[in-house]
């Protein structure tokens, strides 16, 4: 698929989400950005959506606010979704990965607004909670929720499977120049020295039996994109 047709389908797997997402009830308003953290990941697709955003909008200095902040720690994910799925069919064990929302805020946030918001990865979209997570000190979310969230994380990876995944800084900072940028559209970018996760297709939805009738007007809508 041309990187216009991948974006393309990108964007209506935003739409698809965004249709399903405004009829939850959810405590998330403007400016409220607890989620917003350094433990954000997504894959390089959403990545080059977002690093052509930056560059053509003037907004370069939010590189120089990623780099500031590159020996925090952040959540790296050894697994993406889709091989996380493929651990769960073979019957594997699940290694366990470290991430704390007490490791810091999202380098790109400011005052409090996310100034990439158009452009934002799934990962902050589909963070939501019927809660509001400053006062309770967690995030509440419907057990529905998480299963079409992991449904859409394994889309977004699967039309993306010549890419990779990794966490928001790591993957804009690999991505972050114009040659970077041109190999990819090309499909000719080496991803061997950039610490990202090489994504896959998916093996199996991870969709346990109580959420299959209801996740399925969702589903069908997602295998209808081209
Ligand atoms: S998920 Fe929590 S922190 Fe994020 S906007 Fe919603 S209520 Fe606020
Ligand atoms: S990219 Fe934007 S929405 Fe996502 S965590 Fe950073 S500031 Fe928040």
């Amino acid at each position: 698929m041309e990187m216009d047709s991948k974006i393309s389908v990108l964007d209506k797997i935003y739409g698809i989400y965004n249709d399903f997402a405004c009829d939850l009830d959810v405590a998330c308003k403007r400016y409220c950005a607890g989620c917003c953290t350094r433990n954000v990941t997504m894959t390089t697709l959403e990545g080059y959506k977002i690093v052509e955003h930056i560059i053509s909008n003037g907004k370069t200095n939010l590189f120089k606010n990623i780099r500031k902040d590159i020996d925090k720690k952040r959540f790296q994910p050894k697994l993406t979704t889709n091989a996380l799925a493929d651990l769960c069919v073979s019957g594997k064990d699940i290694p366990d990965e470290e991430g704390d929302c007490k490791w810091g805020a999202c380098p790109l946030l400011t005052e409090n607004e996310c100034p990439i918001y158009a452009v934002r990865p799934f990962g902050c979209r589909c963070f939501v909670s019927t809660v509001i997570c400053g006062e309770k000190g967690y995030a509440d979310v419907d057990p529905f929720v998480i299963t079409v969230n992991n449904l859409f994380l394994q889309y977004i990876e699967h039309i993306d499977f010549h890419g990779c995944s990794g966490n928001l800084s790591d993957v804009l900072l690999f991505l972050k120049s114009k040659e970077t940028l041109e190999s990819y559209r090309e499909g000719s970018l080496n991803f061997t020295d950039s610490g990202l996760s090489s994504n896959r297709l998916i093996p199996v939805l991870l969709i346990p039996p109580e959420h299959r009738l209801r996740i399925q007007p969702i589903l069908q809508r997602l295998k209808c994109l081209k």
